[in-house]
């Protein structure tokens, strides 16, 4: 999903948690890739510049990596290492798929249970997201089943950044050993992938937390309302680009447990309205047809509160 919208490069949120809970994420994967090239470069004994001083111990033993001399890698060494990479990435693959999925549902529940002033400024130390209990809230059989599958989705999102980052770095070190470079040609090439590896990591677990956090909204709104019919208003931030600004902002959706057969809008008194409900995606859709959805891009910003028809009315004078 790329980004239109120029304003608040910085926040993705008006909610201070959510921009916290982000950042924290992204900045756990960067750490993690950082790690795993420092222990590749270490284990295959290429320096530049001191190595990490805390080396996961998955990373056993040295491998030689010496093609110039003619002592390539072996095949064991290599399966050796490949292994580590593999496990080292399936232990970061657990953390991120956990954040990502199940923390930021019930975050996105949380901040729905607070007062908008509240939701604003709490920072996520603040928050306890270690414990949750979703069938607490109202969360049905239903509702479950959706965070489960969003795990699975995210898992198989992060499993994809995964796989690419492996499949560099091997290719990396074998046409090295093929081009009999030098180590420390070697050394670069793995960290002039690095930034590479951070976009794919920051891409995914960015567009899976916000619409995570907002499916757990979305859901606690829908289980903690004694309306009928929740109808929800659209907020976005200054700034944000056309796009959300003609089909996000003050637009008046209604809030429903399941997509309408209908398509994306729904009858309700003899007026349309343009539904959303939880697990709502732009996924393999394209652009020209895109539907109401948040977050539609990240740093325009686009946010749902509840929304009264009476309220309506009321503003107007009738
Ligand atoms: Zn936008």
């Amino acid at each position: 999903m790329e980004t239109l919208c120029k304003a608040n490069k910085k926040e993705l949120s008006p909610y201070k948690s959510i921009n916290d809970h982000i950042d924290s994420l992204e900045k756990y994967a960067k750490e993690s890739t950082k790690l795993l090239l420092n222990s590749v470069c270490s284990v295959l004994e290429l320096k530049l510049k001191k190595a990490h001083p805390d080396g996961p111990l998955i990373f056993g033993g040295k491998i030689i990596y010496n093609p110039r001399t003619g002592k390539p890698i072996k095949n064991k060494e290599w399966d050796r290492l490949e292994e580590a990479i593999r496990k080292f990435l399936k232990i970061e693959k657990k953390q991120v798929v956990k954040r990502a999925s199940k923390d930021s549902y019930w975050l996105g529940s949380i901040l729905k249970r607070m007062s908008l002033e509240k939701r604003k400024k709490t920072p996520l130390s603040s928050i306890d997201l270690s414990k949750p209990d979703f069938a607490a809230v109202g969360f049905k059989d239903y509702d479950q089943d959706l965070i489960n599958v969003s795990e699975r989705l995210s898992g198989i999102y992060i499993q994809g950044v995964n796989d690419k980052t492996r499949n560099k770095l091997q290719s990396i070190i074998a046409e090295g050993t093929k081009q009999k470079k030098y180590p420390h040609q070697v050394f670069q090439d793995l960290w002039d992938q690095e930034e590479d590896i951070n976009r794919d990591w920051d891409r995914v677990t960015r567009t899976e937390s916000a619409y995570n956090i907002n499916n757990g909204y979305l859901i606690t709104t829908l289980r903690t309302s004694d309306e009928e019919h929740v109808f929800m208003k659209g907020l976005s931030a200054p700034g944000a680009c056309p796009y959300c600004n003609r089909m996000i902002k003050d637009q008046i959706v209604v809030l429903l447990s399941e997509p309408p057969k209908t398509g994306e809008t729904v009858v309700i008194k003899g007026k349309k309205y343009i539904a959303i409900w939880p697990g709502k995606s732009n996924y393999g859709r394209n652009p020209k047809n895109y539907w109401t959805v948040n977050p539609m891009h990240p740093y325009c910003r686009c946010n749902w509160t509840e929304w009264y028809l009476e309220l309506e009315k009321y503003l107007k004078g009738e």
